[in-house]
């Protein structure tokens, strides 16, 4: 299908614009329509389920920001923590009460014991395997092909998410030495995973897992698979690190934990937890994160880190998400799910409607995807036709094959039926 930027001139005009002072005209690869083609649409406001571009076009926001607003757009309740926090002041550098109420409830609804606030996904994902590198006194670490943790170095090979929408195997800039002692394994392979074990005796700092994978598309953790991971790690006295960056607070109340039970070493969050401002965080054992310095000898620091409007607004998120609203993000990801399975259905085109909790993606497969080789051999090549459809018929999905789809509590019987018409059309497309 050719792609035009017709219809989102003011759109074009800012790429363009864009595209001489930013790289590839976007701050985060996965924003460009880089593997869908055309113009990615820039956004004059958000509210509700409902983005606006720059050209006064709606959408029906299936992106949410990536995963963070799961109260939809500009929640009054966040929005006046942001503006009162930022009246008090936008950045001290010491302490404030507001970073032990957001660690606090952190501790509460998760496994973690101790926990320390950063800036970004990609942080605490960074810090969490120093740590568990510092802790353990090991060198090596397991991760999952498909799986995306941030740009750490360390953690780019075989990374999902935007790698695999560029088709990077991993990046140039990451020497041999930062990747040696990465060790990439299929992600739901148990047998791997024992087989490296035993193959590394003592050699094994930690497992790295997405909870539930996100950054392949939706793909859920097989029953057994992360129970087995913290089986193994217990044995061979490596740490389990659970990514909670995509699914915490979004998949339950508790994240992935309050879905399986299966408790890391240490959880690494971001996204929703600090309600769309840049906040993130790690925590864990405290026996583990008590290496961290000045208590311990890990260094790890920030000058925004526990940023008071950040935590403000990551506060009165997860304080606003009661269970009226995961029992709404329920609802949601299953009607949509059922309208886009239905509309292929109708279409006969073959595909997959999978879930990761309350993470949707569709794989136009024959068969469930488990993993980022069958996500790669799906035809990825129908996407492109099915997003653009969906795009111009004012529905926001992710712009590339490799990531969920996130719905938000905010999606109300409009939003719906603008889907419920955009569907069969988008399926048709795809055929
Ligand atoms: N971990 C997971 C599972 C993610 O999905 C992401 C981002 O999408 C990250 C880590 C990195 O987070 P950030 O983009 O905030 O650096």
């Amino acid at each position: 299908m050719t792609v035009t930027s017709h219809d989102a001139p003011r759109s074009a005009q800012l790429f363009d614009r864009a595209s001489s002072v930013i790289p590839g005209g976007v701050n985060s690869p996965v924003r460009a329509f880089g593997s869908v083609g055309g113009t990615p649409r820039f956004i004059a406001s958000a509210k509700g389920s409902t983005l606006t571009d720059v050209d006064g076009k709606d959408y029906v926001d299936l992106v949410c920001s990536w995963g963070p607003m799961i109260l939809g757009h500009a929640h009054p309740a966040v929005v006046e923590a942001v503006r009162s926090a930022a009246l008090g002041g936008l950045s001290f550098g010491a302490p404030t009460e507001g970073e032990i109420e957001l660690a606090e409830l952190i501790v509460d609804r998760t496994s973690v014991e101790q926990v320390r606030l950063v800036n970004s996904g990609t942080e605490a994902t960074m810090s969490a395997v120093r740590l568990a590198r510092g802790f353990s006194g090991r060198t090596k670490i397991v991760k999952f092909a498909g799986c995306y943790h941030g740009h750490v170095d360390a953690l780019l090979a075989e990374a999902g998410s935007g790698l695999a929408t560029f088709a990077l195997p991993t990046s140039p800039g990451v020497t041999g030495a930062q990747s040696s002692d990465t060790i990439v394994l299929p992600y739901n392979d148990l047998a791997a995973v024992e087989q490296v074990f035993a193959a590394n005796p003592g050699e094994i700092a930690c497992v790295i897992t997405e909870a539930a994978a996100g950054n392949m598309g939706a793909v859920a953790p097989l029953p057994g698979f992360n129970e087995g991971l913290r089986r193994l790690c217990t044995e061979h006295g490596a740490l389990l690190v659970m990514d909670e960056v995509m699914t915490g607070f979004r998949v339950s109340r508790s994240g992935w934990y309050g879905v399986d039970g299966v408790a890391g070493d240490l959880t690494t969050f971001g996204k929703v937890m600090s309600g769309g401002l840049p906040a993130a965080a790690f925590g864990g054992r405290a026996d583990v994160m008590g290496h961290l310095a000045p208590a311990g000898p890990v260094y790890q620091a920030g000058t925004l880190s526990g940023n008071p409007v950040a935590v403000a607004a990551g506060l009165a998120s997860l304080k606003a998400a009661d269970q009226d609203v995961y029992d709404a993000l329920e609802r949601n990801a299953a009607t949509l799910g059922r309208l886009l399975g239905d509309a292929l259905h109708a279409a006969g085109v073959r595909h997959q409607v999978q879930f990761a909790g309350t993470m949707v993606s569709v794989f136009f497969a024959d068969r469930p995807v488990t993993n980022y080789a069958e996500a790669k051999a799906s035809d990825t090549w129908r996407y492109p036709a099915f997003f653009h459809t969906l795009l111009s018929r004012g529905v926001y999905a992710p712009p590339s094959a490799f990531e969920a789809w996130f719905v938000s509590a905010a999606l109300d019987d409009a939003a719906f039926d603008r889907i419920a018409e955009a569907a069969p059309a988008a399926a048709a497309a795809a055929a």
